[in-house]
């Protein structure tokens, strides 16, 4: 009699369903997603790092801008005393003279700080122009995926649907105890309990027969197991 190759369909089913399950999973796990949205996360936490940086040169350089226009008006007011006439005095000439030295020492310190500033801001404002261009990518990417996603959870629930009842319909014609027998193996055998027997070797553990083994599996009334690895022979 032998096992009916029903059961090799059913087999094949069954692997089918397990993988559509596990598909399923890893989409509702949202592997591939969230690796994304991390990915695109990181870039706009780094675009915002750096869009802060510029606003603090922005500060700073406002604020030095401001020392600058200052210092400058300082200068001008002394030197309009220095030459206006107004203060005769040798010693307090010569004060007011090195008051205006001062101020323009002073000055130029603060127009060096604003350039190396100003320098600063170009070189982050450039890194930000690429960050911004990075996190819009991978935005991008992430609704891609996303899209993908959907579109695929849904196309693998329709085809579960298709395969259960494929599955349920063969079932049905298969015989109870070989039935059952199949149900019992097949969790224990990582999902595969049918195999072919091809030129006398098991399909399952790849493993050949021994002549007298081979002889007494075709010959069984009942259900043929592989001596190696238990799962149901289907010749
Ligand atoms: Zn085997």
């Amino acid at each position: 009699m032998g096992t009916p190759s029903g059961l090799l369909d059913l087999q094949a089913i069954d692997t089918a369903i397990d993988r559509l399950d596990a598909r399923k999973r890893a989409l509702e796990g949202e592997g591939e997603l969230a690796a994304a949205r991390g990915q695109a996360e990181l870039a706009e936490r780094e675009l915002g790092e750096l869009r802060l940086a510029i606003d603090t040169f922005d500060r700073d350089g406002a604020k030095l801008e401001h020392e600058i226009d200052s210092l400058t008006r300082k200068a001008a007011d002394e030197e309009s005393r220095l030459y206006g006439g107004a203060v005769a005095n040798a010693r307090e000439l010569g004060s007011i003279q090195h008051e205006v030295d001062n101020l323009k020492k002073r000055r130029s310190e603060r127009e060096d700080e604003l350039l190396v500033v100003l320098e600063r801001r170009e070189d982050v404002e450039r890194r930000a122009k690429e960050a911004e261009e990075r996190a819009t990518e991978l935005r991008s990417a992430v609704d891609h995926v996303a899209g993908n996603a959907t579109r695929e959870l849904e196309s693998v629930g329709a085809e579960l649907v298709t395969r259960r009842e494929e599955r349920a319909r063969l079932a049905s014609g298969i015989d109870p105890e070989l039935f059952e027998l199949y149900e019992d193996l097949r969790p224990q055998k990582k999902g595969v309990a049918a195999v072919a027997l091809i030129d006398g070797v098991c399909q399952g553990c790849h493993e050949k027969l021994s002549s007298v083994e081979l002889d007494r599996v075709k010959r069984t009334e009942g259900i043929a197991r592989c001596e190696y690895c238990r799962r149901i022979l289907v010749l």
